[in-house]
């Protein structure tokens, strides 16, 4: 028998679980282990609520949760309650599975005034992440500041775009719903320090900016290289993203809501009395290496919320080799050290889409069964080694059957057209379940 602990329950997570249920069968017993009483990860606080047709994967990762040889143990927090030494101890393998959830910092003055979040506390707000539930970002004022030309920066203007009705069978959460009622945020504009080609938003995420009820994106036709650079694209994805922006461009925004498109502009400082009222930007020019260059330009835009939405990193946990500049854990190819490996965003960083875990799961479920065939014996205590030790600290972790408990009390609670309304806070959930 082997065993073996995966730590974090979103898609890199799931992968892993289900590729190693699938090559080991019988002969393995796996345990998905998240901080959070709750699965899914990403799936539940990174994917936006409007677009409920991602989370919809979660279906398949159900089905591993439920398999024979798969537990999931929430509530569980690695570094914490339990260490990775330990870990290592228990099972044969430890698998990172720990995603990104912290915000990449801008390193700028005034970035820590308040109304400026990064967009993992921003997401986390609307998507009701407990360790982000409490934020109350400013809508008060007019004027918001996405920075960064990804597709986070994306759903974040999204949101901020949307009405209510607009915002109907979404699980955005119930505090956010309500403040995004009454917010006064007509003025979004998205801070890309390079140019049109240099985007890094998809197609389809950006074809729904065209598509708002009461907002439209504003583009400055000057900021675009001639036509005939767009021939040269190779990236089929951008070069429709580029033709998008090029067709937002053409068009004159007549609506209530403004979601501009400020290119080769980049922050230099934040200001404001006791909170935040305004960027300084500086215009940039591209480097002939691609890189976005100062040209000393400065000019200022009104601002009361600053998001910035410029990348994620992992968290360091002892115990785990880290890479401090690309904000992982250090790996080759997924293999951290003897029986301890990463997968997705802790193991390439935060980059690709849901869909690109799966080859990344699959690939070091691959390297540790070459590491250490099936039907081979480890020795180890596994999952009642680990019960064991939890019980010894009085960590009461939950099982997928509480998890369907939530979820149950979930969909009882929603608003009439959406799918759930999510609890917020780990305490709450833990005392529906009788947990202390
Ligand atoms: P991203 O795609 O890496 O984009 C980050 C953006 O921030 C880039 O435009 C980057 O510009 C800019 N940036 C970085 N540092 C900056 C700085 N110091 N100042 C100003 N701008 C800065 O990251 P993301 O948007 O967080 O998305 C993460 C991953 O999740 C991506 O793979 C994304 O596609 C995926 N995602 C997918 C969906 C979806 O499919 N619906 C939704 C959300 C996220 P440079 O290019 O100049 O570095």
């Amino acid at each position: 028998m082997r065993h073996f602990a995966i730590v974090g329950s979103g898609p890199a997570g799931f992968y892993t679980a289900e590729a190693l249920a699938k090559a080991y069968g019988d002969s393995a017993r796996i345990d998905i282990i998240d901080r959070l009483p709750v699965p899914y990860g990403l799936i539940r606080f990174g994917v936006a609520p409007d677009h409920q047709s991602i989370k919809k994967v979660a279906i398949r990762y159900d089905k591993v949760a439920e398999a024979d040889n798969v537990r999931f143990l929430g509530n569980v927090s690695i570094g914490d309650a339990v260490t990775v030494a330990e870990l290592r101890q228990l099972y044969d393998a430890v698998v990172m599975a720990t995603g990104a959830p912290n915000d990449r910092q801008l390193g700028l003055e005034g970035e820590d005034l308040p109304g400026v979040m990064g967009s993992a506390a921003f997401v986390g707000w609307y998507n009701g992440h407990p360790d982000h539930a409490t934020h109350e970002p400013p809508l008060d004022g007019t004027h918001a500041v996405v920075i960064g030309a990804g597709n986070v920066a994306l759903d974040v203007a999204r949101i901020l775009s949307k009405t209510l009705g607009e915002l109907e069978g979404s699980d955005i959460v119930a505090h956010a719903y309500e403040a995004l009622e009454r917010s006064r945020v007509a003025d979004i504009t998205i801070l890309a320090r390079r140019g049109p080609h240099q985007i890094a938003m998809t197609p389809k995420e950006l074809s729904e900016l065209g598509q708002l009820e009461i907002a439209c994106p504003v583009v400055d036709e000057a900021d675009f290289p001639p036509q005939s650079a767009d021939d040269d694209l190779e990236d089929r994805g951008l070069a429709k993203s580029v033709a998008l922006l090029r067709g937002y461009a053409a068009e004159d925004c007549d609506k209530d809501k403004a979601i501009r498109f400020d290119f080769f502009a980049r922050p230099v400082r934040i200001e404001g009395e006791g909170r935040v009222e305004r960027v300084i930007v500086e215009r940039t020019r591209l480097d002939p290496d691609g890189r976005a260059r100062g040209t000393g330009e400065e000019y200022v835009l009104s601002a009361s919320l600053v998001i910035s939405c410029i990348g994620y990193s992992s968290p360091p946990i002892e115990g785990v080799p880290y890479d401090h500049r690309g904000g992982r854990f250090a790996n080759e190819d997924g293999v951290i050290g003897d029986g301890l490996y990463a997968v997705g965003w802790a193991r390439r960083g935060p980059t690709g889409t849901i869909g690109t875990n799966r080859p990344d799961g699959y690939e070091v479920a691959g390297q540790i069964e070459a590491a250490m065939p099936a039907g081979s014996d480890g020795g180890k205590a596994g999952g009642e080694g680990l019960d064991a030790l939890l019980d010894s600290r009085d960590v009461l972790a939950t099982c997928f059957d509480d998890w369907r408990k939530i979820e149950a009390a979930e969909e009882a609670a929603a608003r009439a057209g959406s799918p759930r309304e999510k609890m917020v806070s780990t305490s709450e959930m833990l005392r529906l379940l009788g947990h202390k």
